[in-house]
């Protein structure tokens, strides 16, 4: 049972009006609204359980602890990994990224090596990678793709070779919606033996995922694309490659023992987290993922899609509608141009009658090069989205496109 009217009632911004529209708020990609039960955990934890963790004896302290750790156990359920010694938390998508080329490239690889990504990746698992590549000599190779949006399997097979160590790769394309078959992929990887990484930001929000089963190495998302706090995201590995790496920043938490003359590293997970946690973030998360999974995430993916359909079949009756990725497995992220009006004239108008959406070139640059484009408007769907809020959008690129 899906019932749309109780869902929006639990996300009290939704209920707001902007420039005194009622706010059509479609810009889910970027980020998510939060359900009163997220905000109130992050309240209620600072009104009454705010200690640091993992270093009093005091009770707050202790029991701060215990809801922090009982995050990891809901972020390890809510994905399936084996144990929590897997999940690690960090500020989001962008930093597990990061935390992975920064430890990888130096420990598993040598100049010359070779980490393959897709041309539809987010500036987030192209740039880290560069970045490497400018330190030691890696080079990066790149999965071509059709018009549709559909990766070039025979190419990306073709890619392989002896210097390949990585494979980095986004489950669900932020621009085209393009949902990639990353278990087939990860096959292939393993088959060459190359372990996986995939980008999920864009998949945990809208669709179950079970690492064990798609047999991902390692899985990245975010929690604000999750109906979460921002500045909170998870770096789930495999435990065999996790302890194969180096720790990533140094400092607090992330030792056994200090001293001038030797350092010992902690145990999984916490090597790779220095610092006190955002463990105020860890509980929203929770909270967030509690949330979606008592709607239960077939649902959400159900009811999205049939949104998505929806939304593709209005958007398409619209005179020079031009829609950026038609791939078969696709989810709610629609980019789209219409005529020749520039899509920050298109974004800036829709705002104006209370409508969100996203514009430019959503840090995917090579991506719009790919497509000959240099941006694109793009809605994209939350679980809260309804199709009189599609009706809107349609109905206002309609009045942008008179004007033009
Ligand atoms: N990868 C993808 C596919 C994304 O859509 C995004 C966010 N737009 C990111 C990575 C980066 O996420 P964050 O900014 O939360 O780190």
């Amino acid at each position: 049972m899906y019932d749309i009217n109780p869902i929006r009632a639990d996300f009290p911004i939704l209920g707001r009006t902007v420039y005194g529209k009622p706010l059509v708020y479609l810009d889910n990609g970027a980020t998510t609204q939060k359900p009163r039960c997220v905000v109130e955990a992050i309240t209620n934890e600072y009104y009454n359980t705010n200690a640091n963790v993992h270093r009093g004896v005091h009770f707050l302290s202790q029991q701060a602890t215990e809801l922090h750790e009982a995050s990891r156990e809901t972020v390890r359920r809510f994905i399936n990994a084996r144990s929590t010694t897997e999940i690690v938390f960090t500020r989001g998508t962008t930093e597990s990224i990061n935390l992975l080329a920064a430890t990888f490239c130096p420990s598993q690889m040598q100049a010359g090596d070779e980490v393959i990504v897709s041309t539809m990746e987010h500036h987030s698992n192209i740039v880290p990678w560069q970045l490497q590549a400018m330190q030691r000599g890696i080079v990066l190779r790149v999965i071509p793709m059709d018009d549709q949006g559909n990766l070039l399997q025979d190419e990306y097979e073709r890619l392989f070779s002896p210097k390949t160590k990585l494979v980095s790769i986004a489950h669900v394309s932020n621009v085209l919606g393009t949902v990639n078959p990353v278990r087939e992929m990860i096959r292939t990887a393993h088959a060459h033996g190359i372990p996986v990484l995939v980008d999920g930001a864009q998949s945990i929000p809208h669709m179950p995922v079970d690492v064990q089963a798609l047999d991902a190495d390692f899985y990245v998302f975010s929690g604000h694309k999750v109906y979460g706090p921002t500045g909170v995201g998870v770096l789930y590995g495999k435990e065999d490659w996790l302890d194969k790496l180096p720790p990533y920043q140094g400092g607090g938490e992330m030792i056994q023992h200090v001293s001038f003359e030797r350092t010992t590293f902690n145990e999984l997970p916490f090597k790779f987290e220095a610092g006190t946690p955002d463990y105020i973030g860890t509980t929203g998360l929770a909270r967030a993922l509690d949330y979606v999974s008592a709607l239960g995430m077939d649902n959400i993916a159900a009811y999205e899609h049939e949104l998505t359909q929806y939304a593709l079949q209005r958007l398409g009756e619209i005179p020079g509608m031009r829609i950026f990725g038609r791939a078969k497995e696709r989810g709610g992220v629609i980019s789209f141009l219409v005529g020749n009006i520039h899509h920050f004239d298109l974004g800036t108008l829709l705002d104006r009658l209370g409508i969100a959406v996203r514009t430019g070139h959503h840090c995917a640059q090579p991506l719009m090069t790919r497509l000959g484009i240099e941006g694109t408007v793009r809605a994209s769907f939350g679980l809260y989205n309804t199709r009189e809020e599609v009706d809107a959008l349609v109905a206002g690129i309609e009045r942008v496109r008179k004007m033009f």
